[in-house]
């Protein structure tokens, strides 16, 4: 993907994030992450139906790359299985890590696939799609 095409979405996702805002509704999980070498406090809600992510939220106080990564984050991951999810999950992490990695499966996700270029900032693309994983990974152990 061109850098200036990678840019413009990043951009459009920092200035309209997608699915921002939380429901305080109680049929969602939620978790609260920080990133400590950064501004970024993110709050996280998702709903899960019969294995399927119905919806993911996000809130908080974030820089550009982690508020444009948690929206892309929220559109790559609703209406996935949580299997599928957790593929996705894997991708980013390996994409992140210089590792191989699905393009396909990543969506928009691969705007970020220079990132590890700029070490400090991969946390801040990294820190929702974690919080997504630990709430999966709960979600799986209450099972
Ligand atoms: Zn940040």
């Amino acid at each position: 993907m061109d850098s200036e095409i990678k840019r413009n979405i990043i951009l459009d996702h920092y200035q309209n994030p997608r699915n921002k805002g939380l429901t305080g509704n109680k049929d969602y999980k939620t978790i609260n992450m920080n990133n400590e070498s950064c501004i970024d406090e993110v709050n996280l809600e998702i709903k899960v139906e019969n294995g399927i992510i119905k919806d993911i939220k996000f809130d908080g106080e974030a820089c550009a790359i982690c508020t444009s990564s948690s929206s892309i984050m929220t559109d790559t991951l609703i209406g996935k299985t949580t299997e599928e999810a957790k593929k996705v999950l894997q991708n980013f992490l390996n994409m992140l890590d210089e590792k191989p990695y699905d393009k396909e499966i990543l969506e928009e996700a691969i705007v970020y696939d220079d990132i590890h270029k700029q070490p400090n900032r991969k946390k801040c693309a990294l820190l929702s799609w974690w919080g997504i994983e630990k709430l999966l990974n709960e979600l799986e152990a209450q099972k």
